[in-house]
């Protein structure tokens, strides 16, 4: 997930300024020696992207899709005075159950805000129409009296947006669908294939990441319930455009108003987005990928001017009909190297998971220090903005470690807000760091690239959600050197760039 947010550099300095690629507003300092010290450090380390990037490794894609019998779910848009959706739900019962539980997702990754999705839900009953109530747990007990699937129907109405993606939204020409704001699934999660069919108004298309299932036009088949509610889906009057990267079909999906960026720039920019990150990261870790274009949607709250979720195959970017091509692509490019860093810690149905992480910072400052890579490899920011982003980043007042303003990122207040936008600005200059100081001590052989490819092949417990699984990659990419440089740059309260710089830099 991402923002491009346009926010207050520190709450005693009252002029906003963007977060991203914006000249400070402030009266430049006295040079001290520190700064000159950290300035020659960081200028250092920019130049360190002049050299050829090391061999990409290649990262495994997920697994292929198996035929199993899961849920099944069939979802009418109703628009008009009364816009919602009708969804009718047929699941396969557990084997040797006493009891079926089922209940909506707690959570979706991106979202670091964990909204209740179940709020939206409305007369969830059975097939015969016997209205079942919702427990104190928040599930759902479904009679089944010896069948080994059952059906329930239900209504969700439009609600609000999260932190970063709209979730039921139904406008009169268009509407944006996210998994976990509608799917009601088995609290015991059935294992197998799942399908969606979605029932639109006449003349409306549906796109979905998802492939199509044989001979349909708006039925999807996904891997798993996980799967289904990580692809979300727009459907309405949408315009599109497709492109190939080493063969694979992308698609972008233009929605809500015209911008003014066209859609053949728009495909051109989005294309060499997607070939510089396979340059850099390697094997593109999909089938196909859906870049749904919500031009005009609304952004982060306060003074988000862009805001993005990413999915396994799919991204959702919100922009204003005005953005430039280098803010959308900056924005798509962030959300796109989520595919690379965050396979291991999604999770969006499990009643029992804990998306909370110390690696907040490391999973949203990876993709904002590769988004910087892809667009100074675009030519659409140069090393030296790269540089006084990361001086602007290391300017931002702090006294917690990075770990700990991970968890901070978590609440919702202001201090919760603040600990949000730092984890990403003081993230990516860890990111970047951690990436240099493997990139000195391998003779430039291995990067942070390496440490992604490392965290994909692990479980969950050991991927970035994980703290010590994450400082164990790095020592294994870049050697015992490491240990310390990431217990300074994740765990210490005062480290300064220009400190951690040049001990990355020895
Ligand atoms: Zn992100």
């Amino acid at each position: 997930m991402r923002f491009r947010a346009v926010v207050r550099s520190h709450p005693q300095d009252h002029s906003v300024r963007s977060t991203r690629f914006a000249t400070s507003g402030r009266t430049p300092r006295k040079p001290s020696l520190e700064s000159l010290l950290q300035a020659v450090a960081l200028g250092v380390v920019a130049l360190a992207y002049s050299f050829p990037l090391p061999a990409a490794p290649t990262i495994k894609p997920p697994s292929r899709f198996t035929q199993v019998a899961g849920p099944t779910y069939r979802v009418r848009v109703v628009t008009g005075a009364d816009p919602h959706l009708d969804v009718t739900a047929d699941m396969p019962v557990p084997k040797a159950a006493s009891k079926f539980l089922v209940r909506m997702a707690l959570w979706c990754p991106g979202d670091y805000r964990a909204p209740r999705y179940d709020l939206a839900v409305r007369n969830v009953r059975t097939a015969e129409g016997a209205v079942l109530p919702q427990l104190s747990d928040g599930s759902w007990d479904i009679p089944f009296a010896g069948k080994s699937r059952v059906t329930i129907r239900y209504r969700v109405v439009p609600s609000e947006p999260s932190r970063y993606t709209e979730n039921v939204r139904i406008s009169p020409r268009w509407a944006f669908v996210h998994g976990p704001a509608y799917l009601i699934a088995p609290v015991e999660q059935a294992e197998g294939a799942a399908r969606l069919t979605v029932s639109v108004p006449k003349g409306w298309r549906v796109e979905c990441a998802l492939p199509l299932s044989r001979g349909a036009s708006s039925t999807f088949d996904a891997e798993s319930v996980r799967q289904l509610a990580d692809s979300p889906f727009v459907c309405g009057a949408l315009r599109t455009a497709d492109f190939k990267v080493s063969g694979k079909p992308h698609r972008i999906v233009a929605f809500n108003s015209a911008g003014h960026v066209g859609l053949p720039s728009l495909t051109r920019g989005l294309k060499r987005v997607v070939e510089a990150q396979q340059k850099m990261m390697g094997e593109l870790p999909y089938d196909r990928y859906s870049f749904f274009c919500d031009i005009g949607g609304r952004t982060a709250p306060g003074n988000g001017a862009t805001a993005g979720m990413e999915h396994a195959s799919s991204a959702r970017l919100a922009f204003p009909p005005t953005a430039s091509l280098r803010t959308i692509l900056g924005l798509a490019a962030h959300e796109l190297a989520h595919v690379w860093n965050d396979h291991n810690q999604r999770d969006e149905v499990s009643p029992v998971y804990e998306p909370r992480t110390h690696n907040l910072w490391f999973i949203e400052g990876t993709p904002e220090f590769f988004a910087v890579q892809t667009l100074v490899r675009l030519g659409l920011a140069s090393r030296s903005t790269l540089a006084r982003e990361l001086r602007e980043a290391n300017r931002a007042p702090q006294g917690v470690s990075l770990e700990t303003l991970s968890m901070l990122a978590w609440r919702r207040d202001s201090k919760g807000d603040s600990a949000l936008d730092d984890v990403y600005r003081r993230g990516k200059l860890g990111a970047m760091i951690l990436d240099t100081t493997i990139r000195n001590r391998t003779n430039g052989k291995r990067s942070l690239v390496h440490v992604l490819a490392a965290l994909n092949q692990k479980s969950t417990l050991q991927g970035p959600g994980s703290e010590e699984g994450l400082r164990k990659a790095v020592v294994e990419v870049g050697g015992t050197a490491l240990g310390p440089v990431f217990d300074r740059v994740a765990r210490s309260r005062s480290w300064r760039g220009s400190d951690i710089a040049r001990v990355a830099l020895n």
